[in-house]
Order: C-alpha cells, then sequence, then structure tokens
C-alpha cells in the first residue's frame, strides 16, 4: 500500500477579475486530494460569504495578535485590509497529503518564495483588460471608485506575474482549470516528491 506523500503548495495569484475565485473552487470541488488554506482577514464579509469557509474574519487587533505570535507564513496589506495566512494549518494539511492552494496576493507571493522555495507558483492572467474591467463592473461587489483602483493596481501585478513560475490565462474556464490540474498533477510525479515510496520499494525488495 502506498503511503500518501506530503502535499505541495501552490501560491495563485492574479489581479482581481481575473476570475481566480471561480476557478480555484470548481478545482476544488472536482478534486478532493487538493485543498485551499482558509485566510484570516481584517475585511469586512461580503454577502454570502462564511466565517471559517471563506475566510477567518478576525479584527485588528486579533489581526496583530497573531503576527505577535509569528503565526502567519505571509500577511499583506490589499486595499486597506489585512489578510494573512495561517502557518499552522498550511502545515496540517500537507502532512495529510493534500496539495494546498494559497490564494494570494503578489506581496504575500514574493513572501512565500523566499521562506519556501519548494513552493510552485502560478499566475492567472486574463486575456484582456477589457475583460478585467467588464468582470469587475459586472460582479457588482465594488464602488466606481474602487473598481478604478483594483485596474491601475492590476498593471503592478501583471507586471509581477514575471516572477512566477507558471502562467495560466483565463480565456476559457475547463482549460484554464485543466491546466491548473496538469501542473499540480506533474508536480507530484516530481522525483523529489516520491523519495519516501522508492525508499519503502526497496526496502521491501
Ligand atoms: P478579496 O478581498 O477580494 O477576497 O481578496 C483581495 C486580495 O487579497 C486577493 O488578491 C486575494 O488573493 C488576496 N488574499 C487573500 N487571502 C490572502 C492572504 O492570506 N495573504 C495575502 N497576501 N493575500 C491574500
Amino acid at each position: 500500500m502506498r503511503t500518501p506523500q506530503k502535499g505541495n503548495i501552490f501560491i495563485i495569484s492574479a489581479a482581481s477579475g481575473t476570475g481566480k475565485t471561480t476557478l480555484v473552487s470548481r478545482l476544488l470541488n472536482r478534486n478532493k486530494d487538493i485543498c485551499a488554506s482558509v485566510s484570516h482577514t481584517t475585511r469586512q464579509p461580503r454577502e454570502g460569504e462564511i466565517d471559517g469557509k471563506h475566510y477567518h474574519f478576525v479584527n485588528i487587533s486579533q489581526f496583530e495578535h497573531l503576527i505577535n505570535q509569528s503565526a502567519f507564513l505571509e500577511y499583506a496589506n490589499v486595499f486597506g485590509n489585512y489578510y494573512g495566512t495561517s502557518q499552522e494549518s498550511v502545515e496540517q494539511l500537507q502532512n495529510q497529503g493534500y496539495d494546498v492552494i494559497l490564494e494570494i496576493d503578489v506581496q504575500g507571493a514574493e513572501q512565500i518564495r523566499r521562506a519556501l522555495p519548494e513552493s510552485i507558483s502560478i499566475f492567472l492572467l486574463p486575456p484582456s483588460f477589457q475583460s478585467l474591467s467588464d468582470r469587475l463592473r459586472g460582479r457588482k461587489t465594488d464602488s466606481e471608485e474602487v473598481i478604478d483602483k483594483r485596474l491601475s493596481e492590476a498593471r503592478n501585478e501583471i507586471e509581477q506575474s514575471l516572477l512566477f513560475d507558471y502562467l495560466v490565462v483565463n480565456d476559457n474556464l475547463d482549460e484554464a482549470e485543466n491546466n491548473l490540474l496538469h501542473i499540480i498533477k506533474s508536480n507530484r510525479l516530481k522525483q523529489s516528491n516520491q523519495k519516501q515510496f522508492i525508499e519503502n520499494l526497496l526496502e521491501n525488495s
């Protein structure tokens, strides 16, 4: 019987409006061996968001307390709110054999790359700026002022995509989801991820 190997960490970043959340939730629904880390944030919950599922919603002093306890693998201020990834929960999921997705911004991605060089980073690109702007307006969650801010920020974020290992264009949802899955699966097959299996195989030869 093959023991499950420790899961890999996949950073997924994108400019807002690229469809990252939709894509990641499709991927998770169809692949029970992949999961996403639930971040902490000081942002107010949006309609339909559930505490503990979409985010752990905390206030600033709770967030600062967690920073002081070194609870975060990374944290950043994004659009005026804090977001952070819990080190303990990521490790637990990895040890259970899950591949763990960190849906985080480019600042967080940079911190994870430095702290965990073995992590794999993926940047999702929109097919065009027009599609980005259409999507931001279509989802009707942000004011015009916030949308303008997000669009100008998108340029800076997309420039940083060159620091990522993989680039996936989200033009067609099925194709983008398939591409993400290929990246995740091919990393599982890396020799470095199968050392334990080889050892067990040889031990029982
Ligand atoms: P939203 O508020 O729209 O859910 O997320 C805003 C941005 O914060 C997105 O780019 C999202 O990926 C990013 N984000 C969510 N969780 C984290 C986190 O734990 N760390 C960092 N650095 N960014 C995060």
